[in-house]
């Protein structure tokens, strides 16, 4: 008997679902810890009080259902208390005690739910080793092949334009659900408490960052003084910018000696897009190791107390993804829906699983070439611009969380500051850049521009890398949706496969 072979978007979405069940069926246990101590470790389980000493004093006590906040509580402690020397007390429900003595980490018992992640951390690794000089090559060539000032300057005044109506929709959604469903409203107060105090040393580490967003800076900012530094830490923004204005002026010099140029960065940029589609083939078994892995690790407890939270944000992230972007899909082009998001499949298994837009920027590049018709001038250009600027999942993230927060303090914002929260979210997604939780980074900006407490971001930093997952597929489903809405405009789109 033949064997039908399954495509590989097919088996990349199999390996989703499958790293969902074995994540599950294999997570970790949420009453057990890992203690190493003194060169040696111990496992621990179902204690009913666990204590933190420092010679004889103490230092913190916790109960039973405890587990993150005592790992968070000694992450923050152990180096603290280097010279000194911690020690745990733990009390058994039989009032059996152990003491354990010159404390190194604690942590979570790792389960096989865990074990094949480094599978999953190699792709994503070689996907951001491709990213940066896709983007540097293929943006060269992007601007030097769109011919003239003018041409350029029309496309990206298309895009950006594209860029801010889709990213006013999907903030305006995100306010319309988080005001109709009050998510913050209806969470008890010792929910509050507990979460708060469980997270507040991670946001101080977020908040310590101080990140501002002074336009004026940010601006000037984007302009490198080394474009080689920029390449080297990844900076997106200001490698966007180098590249287009060196894309540009070649256009301006004799083709004798600026070919010579372009033909490297054409070659440089097939090469990595050839390198990408080989990549594509570990990618089931990659993205069945992360999903599985975030699955056994998450921590379904968090997820009760914040169940109405998560559900706003996935309620906005499906309207525009779902809603939205086909209508715009069917407004400025004659490409179907359903071929549209067939041909997506992968982009969406990859940014869902690696929950960065730059990683998952590779194969949103193949995709668009390959099967929606883009031609390479215009992929070249729009894709990486919208994946630094065009963060639509999580400027609706961010206004969703701005107000949760805004509820759950008892902070009745008016339309004015509501309107604030447009403005910054728009500002610092296009700040936030392509990688996991920068959006909750980014977030503390929001929260200032309007005085929420900042502390806030405690109360929703369990979800958030559930819901980076999900905020980052609609970032990149935007972008390929400028992709087709602007080479269509311009009567560039050529044939769509699907398939
Ligand atoms: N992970 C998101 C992205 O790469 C950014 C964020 O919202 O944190 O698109």
């Amino acid at each position: 008997m033949k064997i039908p072979r399954i495509k590989l978007h097919n088996k990349i979405l199999l390996g989703l679902v499958l790293g969902v069940l074995f994540g599950i069926i294999f997570s970790v246990n949420p009453n057990k810890l890992e203690i190493l101590y003194g060169g040696k470790s111990e496992q621990i389980e179902n204690w009913s009080e666990l204590h933190f000493y420092t010679y004889d004093s103490l230092l913190k006590s916790f109960s039973a259902s405890k587990q993150l906040a005592i790992i968070k509580f000694s992450k923050s402690a152990i180096p603290v208390y280097k010279e000194k020397k911690l020690t745990v007390k733990i009390t058994f429900p039989d009032n059996n005690i152990s003491v354990l003595e010159n404390l190194s980490e604690i942590r979570k018992v790792k389960t096989i739910g865990m074990i094949f992640k480094p599978v999953g951390d190699i792709f994503i690794r070689l996907l951001n080793m491709i990213a940066v000089p896709l983007v540097l090559a293929s943006l060269i060539v992007g601007a030097a092949s769109l011919s003239d000032l003018k041409h350029i300057a029309k496309i990206g005044g298309k895009t950006i334009g594209f860029y801010a109506l889709t990213a006013a929709i999907a903030i305006s959604a995100g306010l319309v659900s988080a005001n109709l469903i009050e998510p913050g409203e209806f969470m008890p107060s010792d929910t509050k408490e507990r979460l708060l105090s469980t997270f507040q040393e991670e946001a101080r580490t977020s908040i310590d960052k101080n990140i501002s967003l002074d336009i004026i800076d940010f601006l000037v900012n984007i302009v490198p003084k080394n474009p080689f530094a920029a390449i080297v830490n990844g900076d997106f923004l200001s490698i966007v910018f180098f590249s287009i204005l060196l894309g540009v002026f070649l256009t301006q010099i004799s083709p004798a000696k600026s070919k010579p140029f372009i033909n490297f960065f054409e070659g440089l940029s097939e090469t990595l897009i050839l390198l990408v589609e080989k990549i594509m083939h570990i990618a089931p078994y990659a993205v069945f190791a992360l999903i599985a892995a975030t699955v056994a690790e998450f921590g379904f407890n968090i997820l009760q107390s914040l169940i109405l939270y998560t559900v706003t944000v996935i309620i906005g992230l499906l309207f525009i993804t779902f809603i939205e972007y086909p209508f715009l899909l069917i407004i400025f082009t004659k490409i179907s829906v359903k071929d549209f998001f067939k041909a997506q499949k992968q982009v969406l298994a990859v940014a869902f699983s690696t929950s960065s837009s730059a990683a998952t920027l590779p194969v949103t590049m193949d995709i668009c070439k390959r099967k929606l018709g883009v031609p390479n001038k215009i992929a070249s250009f729009v894709l990486p611009l919208g994946t630094t600027i065009n963060m639509d999942g999580t400027a609706l993230y961010q206004a969703v969380a701005a107000l949760f927060i805004a509820q759950v303090y008892g902070y009745d914002l008016n339309l004015v500051q509501q309107l604030t929260i447009v403005l910054t979210a728009a500002l610092a997604a296009i700040g936030t850049s392509p990688v996991p939780g920068i959006g909750l980074i980014m977030l503390i900006i929001v929260l200032r521009s309007v005085g929420i407490p900042e502390e806030g971001i405690a109360l929703i930093i369990g979800v958030d890398r559930l819901l980076d997952m999900c905020r980052t597929v609609p970032n990149v489903i935007a972008d390929s949706l400028a992709c087709v809405v602007i080479a269509n405009s311009e009567g560039e789109l050529g044939e769509i496969k699907p398939g």
